[in-house]
């Protein structure tokens, strides 16, 4: 890992830099980094899943340490201000950080993952520089536009028009489901510049400021799980998006998004290792204290198999995620491998939180134990950054172009 130059950046108050200080102090160890997000988790964000799940709502002091602590910047370069964090070491952070509910990663995770890698990978040096520095600290918050209402698993097929007037292009059309859209200050919107070209070759990719008129975000959507984290459409009327805006050439947008995630799957799939491995150590505390027939539930054989069930998994999506990780490291096309950890440890995870509850019993229905919570907030990862269904159709498509 390298070090991570960017903390203590002047554009956050003297009371967040505290843990920069700390930070900078450890900053040639893995272990070390590792060691105080796990801290953080423990100490700040376990106490306050429940209050935060009952209020929608992450409190802004969390907030306030989560930037100062650098997990917005993980992944931009140090240049712009962020840690420059190696696939490898996001996904063993973002393991960590899988040990609090979702929601509080969803806060950072489109500013490390989808919201900027589009521009850390295809941006020109001006987007960079104007933009990266207030993603990296987390003063703008930033969201990834591509799935419209009749766009979903089909997303090379956006109907939202990007029409070019001199030096502007103007937008119209409508995003669903957008991650942080209601926080966001930049967004990046994939919009059809080319009517003509089929499916991805005519999108290209835009940063589209929040404050431009004809920008407007809907209310959030009442969802099934991760309360705390938001999603709402963002619709374009005639918005006039400065031409040195888009990201990357004409036309290569789909790539753009395609490429971004890519990437953004690797991250998930830690995220659903983390919680996994979260929720066996539950399963065990519990399984050991909860006494029936006269003895400890983890002393049943039938008990142990689902626990042996959940670590085998947990252990395969684990090494699968970190694998490809290093693969990507290394420069190599991970399109196959991202989706086969994605495919994996989402449908890992669904089924680690239902043995989660069937282990705890009643507890597991009800919500004081939080089992049900995790239950129902890792279902999405099933569905987002591209459907399981979409995940074999990718790793079928890779598999038969390599050839087995
Ligand atoms: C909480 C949440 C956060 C999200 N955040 C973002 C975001 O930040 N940015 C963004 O752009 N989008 C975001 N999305 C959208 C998300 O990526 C889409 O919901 C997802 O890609 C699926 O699209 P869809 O909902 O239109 O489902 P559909 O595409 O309609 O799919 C419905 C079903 O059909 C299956 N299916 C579709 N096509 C095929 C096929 N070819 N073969 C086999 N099965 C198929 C699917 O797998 C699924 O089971 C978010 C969604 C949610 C719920």
């Amino acid at each position: 890992m390298r070090p991570a130059a960017g903390f203590g950046k002047p554009c956050l108050p003297a009371r967040e830099r505290v843990l920069l200080d700390l930070m900078a102090l450890d900053t040639d160890t893995r272990d070390q980094l590792l060691g105080a997000i796990r801290r953080f988790v423990a100490e700040r964000l376990r106490p306050m899943e429940a209050a935060v799940a009952e209020a929608d709502a992450i409190p802004d002091d969390i907030l306030a340490e989560m930037k100062a602590l650098g997990l917005y910047g993980l992944s931009i370069p140090e240049a712009y201000g962020g840690l420059d964090l190696s696939m490898e070491d996001e996904c063993l952070v973002v393991m960590e950080l899988g040990r609090a509910s979702p929601a509080f990663r969803s806060a950072f995770g489109t500013n490390v993952g989808i919201g900027s890698q589009g521009l850390v990978m295809f941006g020109t040096e001006d987007q960079k520089t104007r933009w990266l520095p207030g993603i990296a600290s987390g003063e703008t918050v930033t969201s990834f536009a591509l799935t419209e209402p009749e766009a979903g698993s089909d997303s090379a097929s956006v109907r939202t028009k990007a029409t070019r007037e001199g030096d502007v292009y103007v937008l119209n059309g409508s995003k669903r489901y957008i991650t942080n859209a209601n926080k966001a200050g930049l967004f990046t919107v994939m919009a059809r510049t080319n009517p003509e070209a089929k499916g991805g070759a005519g999108v290209s990719a835009f940063l589209v400021p929040r404050d431009l008129p004809g920008l407007t975000v809907g209310k959030p959507e009442k969802k099934m799980g991760q309360q705390g984290a938001h999603i709402c459409d963002v619709t374009f009327e005639d918005v006039r998006v400065p031409a040195e805006n888009r990201l990357g050439a004409e036309g290569e947008g789909f790539k753009v998004a395609m490429t971004v995630l890519d990437r953004g799957r690797l991250h998930i799939s830690a995220m659903c290792v983390g919680v996994a491995e979260r929720l066996l150590t539950d399963c065990v505390a519990y399984a050991a204290e909860r006494k029936q027939f006269g003895q400890a539930i983890a002393s049943f054989q039938l008990v142990q198999g689902m626990i042996a069930d959940c670590k085998t998994e947990a252990l395969a999506a684990r090494a699968l995620t970190l694998e490809s990780a290093r693969k990507r490291d290394a420069g190599e096309n991970v399109t196959l491998e991202a989706a086969a950890a994605k495919y994996y440890a989402s449908e890992m995870v669904g089924r680690v939180a239902d043995k989660a509850v069937q282990i705890f019993g009643g507890a597991g229905y009800v919500a004081d134990y939080g089992i049900e919570r995790l239950y129902r907030d890792v279902r999405i990862f099933r569905i987002y950054e591209g459907t399981s269904q979409i995940q074999q159709v990718v790793i079928a498509r890779e598999t038969m172009k390599r050839g087995g």
